[in-house]
């Protein structure tokens, strides 16, 4: 390492980003997160956060008030869903069907919370049944837990209908759409979704650390009705909505200085997701999931999880026997600047995942990636 005042500007290629995020980030939310930095109190900065806040409820399709965008990743919306919700005690299904659901367990357990585990295989979605059976078994639970789209298998599971089945029992439901938000169907006050987050690195194509969150109202009461303060002083939304919602009196109160330039480049990317439009965003990357698969296929590459449960953005497949899976990724890096992901947890070195994110989504990245893999694995 060189001593510290001859280090070089840090300068990262170009590389094409088809692993499991960050994916590809639009070249104009690059240009957005260069503009110049201003107050975070600034008149016009508070202008761009209620743009901000209703392009986030446009993207979830949600009218709920308490939205906004956590200064931190996907993990930490995660977190501000339990450490805000969950009180000591309380009970809460948790739905594991991969890596992130295991961490939906720990976090429950984490705030004192009583985690009851419905567990399906990897590579399968939550299967609704399970779920019933479980809330049945559990009539004091007072949530729902799950991952929409499971980014370590690539499996999808149904929303809607685990959200009914949460309203059917009095459960409220906490939804990771970390993956989904973006490149699949997703309607948070349709399907009764309470409490949702999001990350900026997968279908919004934006830079990594931002985690778009949004309440519903029967969230938000139970907020208010905590016999026990949050835990964490930094998720508290009820501390957090001080800075994010002008009050009545119209003003925001300091609470964290936002990470400015971060939320230009999230403005830019959920106003290029509108301007697209969402249906045909989710379109677009069903479109790109099939080329890629017919291509995947003709190579001799198996599916981790069957068509009816598969995510267009997130392509699980088996690693052929007999292949070195670090040489191939390795090459596919240095010779074609391209990234797939290795697999993770149950799936680490038997799978590759490969991402059709966002911009990413793009018929010049599914031929880039389909010859590459042929030509390193011929
Ligand atoms: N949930 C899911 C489904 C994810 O895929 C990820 C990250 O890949 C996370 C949560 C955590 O997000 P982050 O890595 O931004 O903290």
């Amino acid at each position: 390492m060189l001593p510290a005042p001859f280090i070089e500007p840090f300068s990262p290629p170009r590389r094409i980003l088809m692993g499991p995020g960050p994916s590809d980030v639009y070249p104009e939310v690059l240009a957005a997160q260069s503009k110049p930095t201003i107050g975070h109190l600034d008149p016009l900065f508070v202008g761009m956060m209620d743009e901000l806040k209703s392009l986030i409820q446009y993207a979830f399709q949600t009218t709920n008030e308490m939205t906004l965008a956590v200064s931190a990743p996907g993990s930490a919306g995660m977190e501000t869903c339990f450490v805000n919700l969950v009180e000591p005690g309380e009970k809460v299904i948790v739905c594991r069907n991969g890596v992130f659901g295991e961490r939906m367990r720990q976090n429950v357990e984490r705030v004192g919370g009583i985690a009851v585990v419905v567990d399906n295989e990897w590579g399968e979605a939550v299967d609704a049944d399970l779920v019933a059976s479980a809330l049945v078994a559990n009539p004091d639970a007072k949530f729902l837990a799950f991952v929409h789209a499971e980014t370590s298998t690539g499996a999808l599971s149904d929303a809607k209908a685990l959200c009914a089945l949460a309203k059917q029992h009095d459960c409220l439901s906490i939804v990771d759409a970390v993956t989904s938000l973006g490149g699949v169907e997703l309607r948070v006050d349709e399907w009764g979704i309470d409490a949702i987050y999001s990350g900026s690195q997968k279908c919004l194509s934006c830079v990594p650390g931002l985690s778009p969150v949004s309440f519903s109202p029967a969230a938000v009461e139970k907020l208010k009705a905590r016999q026990t303060p949050v835990q964490s002083w930094f998720l508290d939304q009820t501390l957090v909505m001080g800075y994010w919602d002008a009050s009545s009196d119209g003003k925001r109160s300091y609470h964290h200085t936002a990470p400015v330039n971060a939320l230009y480049a999230l403005h830019e990317s959920l106003r290029l997701l509108a301007a697209e439009g969402l249906e045909l965003a989710w379109q677009r990357h069903a479109d790109m999931h099939q080329v890629l698969r017919h291509g995947l296929q003709r190579l001799g590459l198996r599916f981790v999880v069957t068509e009816a449960d598969r995510l267009p953005q997130l392509n699980a497949v088996y690693i052929p026997e007999g292949i070195d899976d670090a040489k191939i990724r390795k090459q596919l890096l240095e010779n074609y600047n391209l990234e797939i992901g290795a697999g993770l947890g149950a799936l680490a070195g038997k799978a590759w995942r490969i991402g059709l994110m966002g911009y990413g989504a793009r018929r010049e990245n599914v031929a880039l990636c389909l010859k590459a893999l042929e030509e390193v694995l011929a």
